[in-house]
């Protein structure tokens, strides 16, 4: 399949994909939260809660995977995303390293297709322009090298958030 064609965007709710992987965008206790967080625990069950207790959190720019319990997904992957404090703290580096790590941890677990979510872009309040351009380049640059994950479906939560990401991908088709 030609590398560009491997990444889709897609509008919608990240808990109804039924995928290999859907990525959480989560905090360092991993223990649940607000916004895609707390949808995405309330859709699996409180047995994803038990798992994630034996995780002992993670931390900014990594990422742990479970199993998806009642999601249509086979696994979660939980990363978390850097909150915004203006650019000067290394955000972009740790914003990339999520996408990163989330996607090493889909192809160690032989996961074909992979869902993300706009990482940090809610609550932790990164703007969203430069998280969508982190985000598709970073993945566009992951895929290229390798083989899995197969196809990366950017799973956005409003029309204006698939729009810019729709530009993005566009423009990497141009470029
Ligand atoms: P963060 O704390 O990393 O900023 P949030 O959950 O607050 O995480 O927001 C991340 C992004 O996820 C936001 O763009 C938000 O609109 C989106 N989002 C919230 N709920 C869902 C959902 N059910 N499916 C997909 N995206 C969602």
């Amino acid at each position: 399949m030609n590398d560009r064609a491997r990444i889709q965007v897609h509008a919608g709710d990240i808990t109804k994909m039924a995928v290999d992987a859907i990525v959480n965008a989560a905090n360092t206790s991993l223990l649940g939260g607000g916004g895609v967080d707390g949808a995405i625990h309330r859709a699996a069950g409180r047995e994803l809660e038990f798992e994630c207790r034996m995780l002992n959190g993670c931390k900014i720019g990594e990422a742990k995977i479970t199993k998806g319990y009642k999601l249509p997904a086979r696994h979660i992957i939980h990363t978390v995303g850097p909150v915004w404090q203006g650019g000067g703290k290394g955000e972009a580096e740790l914003l990339a390293s999520c996408y990163i790590r989330s996607l090493e941890l889909a192809a160690a677990n032989d996961c074909r297709t992979v869902a993300f979510p706009a990482i940090s872009t809610g609550v932790y309040r990164y703007p969203k322009e430069e998280a969508t351009q982190i985000a598709v380049d970073t993945v566009s640059r992951f895929i290229e090298k390798r083989t899995l994950p197969e196809t990366v479906i950017f799973c956005c939560f409003d029309d204006q958030t698939a729009e810019l990401y729709r530009q993005a991908v566009a423009a990497l088709r141009k470029g």
